[in-house]
């Protein structure tokens, strides 16, 4: 099987080979932390997240390099500092936590790196020194401007003509711009702002300076994958090729660029100038973590995903039918006698869908399509419980939780899962009732046993008596 991935530059679907297999390298832009993140802003996360899975599971874990970096310099960090009377590091700071504790709550591993701009001032100082140095940027009036006319090839990322990008840049023409594309790499901090010393005088540094730097700085350039979302195409990742290629003597800046399509809600992207935002910090509170990625990734990456409480409802019921046949099979297993386990048989239906979920991931990362290879190979698990095949439900077991486990999901006991949906007072009363009607039986009390049956049942709690007493877990939504 080979990887294909979808790259915005050539607008093709392509065979994915990186300049080394031993040292593959991942790039997406991260977020600015000033407030906390709204779900959208988590749709890069996870889809990117599941791409560095795919990628640690092709060439090796420790050959895959991801990097996520933090803009933690911002007018609206500072804005936010000034109202509260903080240092900027103390709302960056906080915000970054709460960001990387919902990135962990919806299964995201940790990048690699995570390079924050404050920390990479040397860097982006030295390469827009190197920028000047090739003709390639300007300093003017204490900024430096990138030069859009040194790069003949400035537009061919997001594929707009020159008059289109100066609208869509809507960039303020000041006068000491040579031409009105020109963009920002270096400009003077406002009175209160914080503040860093250049050759060019003191200030803070443009936007798309940062990523190229960064980039720069903890991979290397160039790249293997460039990702961020489809807003990021023009202008950020388009200056951001510019500078790469124009400071490093024309090389190569990325050679896969990946966008993820929009995350709506009211079929409008989600963004906080709108207003239409569910921050993932809230729906974190109420739904488990793997229901919202799988929400996030119910639709395929580069198509638009409009956000209802329908879509979030589906992706927990879709989970609650895996994490059954989980159980099912655990307690199913836990009964068969040990001289049938461990066979070591094949399944081949098992098989097929397994080899069809990972199919459908190397095809450009094809989730609905991987999802139903996930519910084929339940179907595999729950036909071989009712056939008693020991062998089969191993197998098929295995193959589930491996799959699934690549795709960031079925990491929890499916006890917790279910139990999850109970608040505490609820699992006391369950505990509590279970220890009675185990008394009750013990003693032959059948009437105080049935009585006990239906409390559970009033509780919506199916109880299920296995060799090693008896488990409990909600009962399925008719
Ligand atoms: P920002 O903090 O707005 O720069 O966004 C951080 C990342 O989230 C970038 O990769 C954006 O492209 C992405 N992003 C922001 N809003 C959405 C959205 N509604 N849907 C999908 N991606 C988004
Ligand atoms: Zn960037």
């Amino acid at each position: 099987m080979t990887l294909n991935l979808y790259d915005t530059m050539s607008r093709a679907k392509r065979p994915f080979a990186p300049k080394d297999p031993g040292r593959v390298t991942l790039y997406v832009c991260g977020p600015t932390v000033y407030n906390y993140a709204h779900i959208g802003n988590f749709r890069p996360v996870v889809v990117f997240d599941l791409l560095f899975r795919v990628l640690r599971d092709l060439y090796g874990a420790d050959a895959v390099l991801y990097a996520a970096n933090v803009t933690d310099v911002d007018d609206k960090i500072n804005r936010k500092a000034a109202e509260e009377g903080v240092p900027i590091a103390t709302i960056s700071g906080r915000y970054l936590d709460a960001y990387n504790a919902d990135a962990a709550a919806l299964g995201a591993l940790p990048p690699t790196f995570q390079p924050r701009v404050t920390e990479t001032m040397d860097a982006i100082v030295k390469m827009i020194g190197d920028l000047v140095g090739q003709n390639a940027a300007y300093p003017a009036e204490g900024h430096v401007l990138f030069d859009t006319q040194a790069f003949a090839d400035y537009g061919k990322l997001s594929g707009r003509p020159m008059d289109e990008m100066i609208a869509g840049a809507r960039v303020e023409v000041a006068p000491y711009k040579r031409h009105p594309a020109d963009f920002v790499l270096w400009k003077p901090s406002k009175p209160g702002e914080p503040v860093w010393e250049s050759p060019w005088g003191p200030g803070r540094p443009g936007w798309h300076i940062e990523c190229t730097a960064m980039i720069e700085a903890v991979l290397g350039l160039p790249i293997d994958i460039h990702g961020g979302g489809i807003d990021l195409v023009f202008p950020h990742h388009e200056n951001e090729l510019a500078q790469g290629v124009c400071a490093g003597h024309g090389r190569d800046y990325a050679h896969v660029w990946m966008h993820n399509g929009f995350l709506n809600m009211s079929d409008e992207k989600m963004s906080k100038s709108v207003g239409n935002v569910a921050l993932a910090h809230d729906l974190l509170g109420e739904y488990p973590g793997e229901a919202i990625r799988w929400a996030l990734l119910a639709g395929h990456y580069r198509q638009p995903l409009e956000w209802t409480g329908e879509l979030i409802g589906q992706a927990k019921s879709a989970l609650d039918r895996l994490y059954r046949a989980l159980d099912d099979s655990g307690r199913f297993l836990a009964g068969a006698p040990t001289s049938a386990r461990a066979s070591g048989g094949e399944h081949r239906g098992g098989v097929m869908a397994y080899d069809a979920v990972q199919a459908a991931l190397q095809d450009d990362l094809n989730t609905p399509l991987a999802f139903a290879g996930l519910f084929q190979l339940s179907d595999h698990l729950r036909s071989a419980i009712m056939g008693k095949d020991v062998a089969g439900v191993e197998r098929c077991r295995a193959l589930l939780l491996e799959a699934a486990q690549l795709m960031g999901f079925l990491t929890a006991d499916p006890g917790a899962w279910f139990q999850g949906g109970a608040d505490d007072d609820l699992k006391a009363k369950v505990e509590a009732l279970i220890a009675e009607r185990l008394t009750a039986r013990a003693e032959k009390n059948w009437p105080e046993a049935d009585r006990i049956r239906d409390a559970l049942v009033a509780l919506n709690v199916e109880v299920m008596d296995g060799p090693t007493g008896a488990t409990w877990r909600i009962k399925e939504q008719a």
